[in-house]
């Protein structure tokens, strides 16, 4: 055995070292393998080199135009030889910068062909390494097609070693590793022709952004034919034919090179990754949302598990993973704001919303442009080609899309990423102040054009002005409208408790609108809780922090089976039961910030949400104290003779306290409405509830109060529902007791600061096996009522969603100093109708 680690990576691209570089930095042992270079696709044969090649073509295109510059440089040559060994150098050196990273940051690299031999084994050809966590990252490979004389092509990482430019290159495939080399050497002085056989080249990119290259291509002398398929490449009057067919009529392209691509496959060869238990979906590895294989311990991320096949998505699936593997957090890669660059002539760039995308799918968009003609940099530098385009909501102004073609629109693209990233307004982006002169003021004129506001460009009369901005003005609004009481989310509404009956709850169309909503509740809750968590450790939270992830099936299941004037006493793990509730989550979020738009005006912080209109009474004390407080609710509910029932949740752990068996003898000797409910998620703190308790089936200990009591599992929402329904309704009938105990399991540790390590990596793999969420999903998914699509949308909506909240418990006020004594004491409520009861 060459060694013992906690993480092996297998490949060292830019998906892989990055990986390795955060793991070690987690403080895990990590090895990495690679069989070639370190650095990967990218940095031997993609990215990197071509980018410095597109250097040199880009200056030989600058000098040969530099007379109107001032340039005097006659007989300007271009040395393909010298611009290779440059391409060569600048790749050898970031190979050799990613080997020192790897040795500094603490991770141990091996070479060789790696092989998953068996759980927790990577065979190195030979040695042996082991490994608790495995990251595969092996990446892609060139797509081969049988198209006849093929052999006579060269593919991407040939034409980066021609010994010099070929006169004429015919490019097979339109997509960005095509065109970027139709670019390169069309600047050089090829005579360039694209063969595509859908209707536009970068069929990914605005097609208005296509127009404008093609149209500098063919100045160049480039010609590219769409709709065009490649019937055969032969040997001709000592060059090559490319010949192909256009709308059923015949072609040919004569030239002395002929490059094929026709894009890249996941690259597996070798890896045995099926017999270690890892699924292949067409060459692909299939990882859950959080990057795992279905192999134990096996994640994967980069080009080989597919999706957007780029350098910086495998960078950040890289450590998207290994902090999950780590525990550091639970990160469910978000790609809503990936950018996309094409490093053309002149450069494209995009990121988001895409105006086709937007119509397909009828999402309004307010656009807007604004041309590199009009920008004083674009035009001191001579590159005044293109534009810049945004998209945004029009009702909230939020940036959603932004595409660019001219100048460093590559580098451009950064603002736009940030902005859509954290659901910046166009506005936001024109109140921020721009360098002048510099091309990033091009992005925020667009933003203003959106608005009808743009200053260096006429606005279109249809473009229906916006106010003009007037920044405290709107500072003072912003403020007042956060201070306001914050409305119900109209995204999760409760449920119609009346429908709860099996048949209302059965897998049918009919009932797929409350199942759906039942299931994005539960997304809903899981991103809020890791997201919460991502606060906490950024300190925007104070006091303590529990989640209830793992939980969503038991929260929801049981509380939405309650009616709106049944009153629910919780523990302090309670951000899923509010948001359950009803209670909007914006609100949840700055009750945990300390904000005064909070449920208890920031002032319970993450200890004491509360919510009166929603009868939702939250954390009190440590362990159980609200158990108490349950009776008493349910005895005034029992004095005014009223049909609710009051609806007690607490953890495992409480049921070891004598809190809970006093109220459990109190509730029982004078029949109060009040149904007991056990979250039991198998650790009390950090015991398991077996070690913990000498009654491990919690429902058990009910019996010593004459009590019905049942156990349900808490990890099937439907049944949840069901069976804590029947509960509440007969409660509500005789006002007798009952108790519910609901078998789950919580992902993650007591609260945010534990470290989780007590459980077995076998018990995480087995429960994660049967996470609610993904259940659930199976469910709808195999009776017909959703697909992975609409999953993969819901996620998507649910992330964006969960970033408003938090943007909005960010910029709300802070209570102010002296009201901070005005809801504390009783006094307070003397006069509030709501709170009066009528003499008993
Ligand atoms: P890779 O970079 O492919 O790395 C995988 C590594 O795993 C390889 O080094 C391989 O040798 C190794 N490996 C495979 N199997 C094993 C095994 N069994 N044992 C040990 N090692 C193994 N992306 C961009 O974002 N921007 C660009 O400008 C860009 N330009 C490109 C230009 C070209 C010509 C090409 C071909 C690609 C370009 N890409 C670009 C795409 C980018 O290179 C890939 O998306 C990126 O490299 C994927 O990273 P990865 O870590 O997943 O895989």
């Amino acid at each position: 055995m060459a060694g013992s680690f906690d993480i092996v990576v297998i490949g060292g691209g830019p998906g892989g070292y990055v990986a390795a570089l955060r793991a070690a930095q987690l403080g895990a042992r990590t090895a990495i393998v690679e069989k070639d270079r370190m650095g990967g696709t990218c940095l031997v044969r993609g990215c990197i080199p071509t980018k410095a090649l597109l250097q040199s073509s880009e200056l030989y295109t600058l000098a040969k135009d530099g007379r109107a510059f001032g340039l005097v440089a006659d007989n300007v040559g271009f040395d393909w030889a010298a611009a290779q060994k440059r391409k060569t150098a600048v790749v050898d050196q970031l190979v050799k910068g990613v080997e020192g990273l790897l040795k500094v940051g603490g991770v141990t690299s091996f070479k060789g062909a790696a092989r998953l031999a068996g759980k927790g084994i990577v065979d190195l050809g030979g040695e042996e390494v082991q490994a608790k966590d495995i990251v595969i990252a092996t990446g892609s490979a060139i797509a081969r097609i049988p198209l006849p004389g093929a052999e006579l092509t060269i593919d991407s990482d040939q034409i980066l070693e021609l010994k010099q430019v070929p006169k004429r290159l015919a490019v097979i495939g339109g997509g960005v590793v095509g065109m970027e080399f139709a670019a390169m050497f069309a600047a050089l002085g090829s005579k360039v022709t694209v063969l595509e056989m859908l209707p536009q080249v970068l069929a990914m990119v605005d097609g208005d952004l296509v127009n404008v290259y093609t149209k500098h291509l063919a100045g160049l002398g480039g010609e590219v034919h769409t709709d065009s398929k490649v019937s055969r490449v032969v040997k001709q009057n000592g060059g090559l034919q490319v010949q192909f067919s256009t709308g059923g009529e015949g072609g040919a392209v004569d030239a002395d090179q002929v490059l094929l691509a026709v894009g890249r496959v996941p690259y597996t060869q070798g890896l045995d990754a099926e017999s270690a238990g890892v699924k292949l979906e067409r060459g692909r590895v299939v990882v859950d949302e959080h990057l795992h294989t279905d192999g134990e311990g096996i994640w994967a991320i980069g080009d080989v598990i597919g999706g957007i096949m780029l350098a910086h998505v495998a960078s950040y699936e890289g450590v998207c993973a290994v902090e999950n593997i780590a525990g550091h957090s639970s990160r469910v890669p978000d790609y809503h704001a990936a950018p996309n660059c094409v490093y053309t002539d002149p450069e494209i760039a995009h990121v988001g919303l895409g105006e086709k995308e937007a119509k397909e799918k009828g999402i309004a968009v307010r656009v807007g442009r604004f041309p590199f003609a009009a920008s004083g940099r674009a035009l001191t530098l001579g590159q005044t080609e293109g534009f810049v385009k945004v998209l945004s909501d029009p009702d909230s102004g939020r940036l959603l899309g932004a595409h660019i073609i001219g100048p460093r629109a590559t580098d451009l693209i950064a603002e736009a990423t940030l902005a859509i990233q954290n659901g910046l307004t166009l506005e936001q982006i024109d109140l921020t102040i721009h360098a002048h002169p510099t091309l990033p003021e091009s992005l925020m004129e667009a933003a203003l054009a959106a608005q009808g506001r743009a200053i260096h460009v006429a606005n279109r009369r249809s473009a229906n002005p916006a106010a003009p901005t007037q920044t405290a003005q709107n500072h003072q609004n912003r403020e007042k409208e956060m201070a306001a009481t914050v409305k119900p989310s109209p995204s999760s509404p409760p449920p119609t408790p009346n429908a709860i009956t099996p048949k209302a709850l059965e897998l049918k169309k009919e009932n797929r609108d409350f199942l759906l909503g039942m299931h994005r509740q539960m997304q809903l809750i899981r991103r809020f809780e890791e997201r919460a968590q991502e606060q906490y450790t950024k300190a925007k939270i104070g006091g303590y922090c529990h989640l209830n992830i793992g939980e969503e099936a038991t929260v929801v299941g049981g509380i939405w089976a309650l009616k709106p004037n049944d009153w629910i006493f919780t523990s302090y793990r309670e951000h899923g039961h509010a948001i359950a509730r009803g209670v909007d989550p914006k609100a949840v979020m700055a009750e945990l910030f300390g904000k005064e738009s909070g449920t208890s005006r920031g002032r319970g912080g993450s200890m004491h949400l509360v919510d009166y209109k929603l009868r939702f009474m939250g954390g009190y004390g440590i362990v159980g104290g609200h158990l108490p407080l349950a009776v008493g609710g349910a005895w005034a509910v029992k004095y005014q003779k009223q049909k609710d029932v009051v609806f007690c949740m607490f953890g495992d752990g409480a049921t070891n306290i004598g809190a809970f068996h006093e109220s459990l003898n109190m509730a029982k000797v004078f029949d109060l409405p009040v149904v007991w409910f056990c979250v039991n998620n198998r650790y009390g703190m950090g015991t398991p509830v077996e070690k913990a308790s000498a009654v491990a089936d919690i429902y058990k200990k009910a019996c010593a109060y004459d009590m019905e009591s049942i156990q349900i599992d808490g990890m099937n929402v439907r049944e949840v529902m069901l069976r804590t329904s029947e509960i509440l309704e007969k409660t509500r009938k005789d006002s007798v007791p009952r108790f519910i105990e609901s078998l789950c399991y919580r992902f993650r540790g007591h609260s945010v600061v534990d470290p989780d390590k007590y459980r077995s990596e076998e018990d995480k793999v087995k429960w994660r096996k049967a996470d609610p969420i993904v259940a659930f999903e199976h469910e709808l998914e195999s009776s017909g009522l959703a697909d992975e699509e609409y999953f993969k949308n819901v996620r998507m909506e649910v992330d964006a969603q969960v970033r408003d909240i938090i943007q909005f418990a960010d910029e709300s006020p802070d209570p102010n100093p002296q009201d901070l004594y005005k809801y504390t004491y009783a006094g307070q409520w003397d006069n509030n109708p709501m709170l009066r009861t009528e003499k008993v």
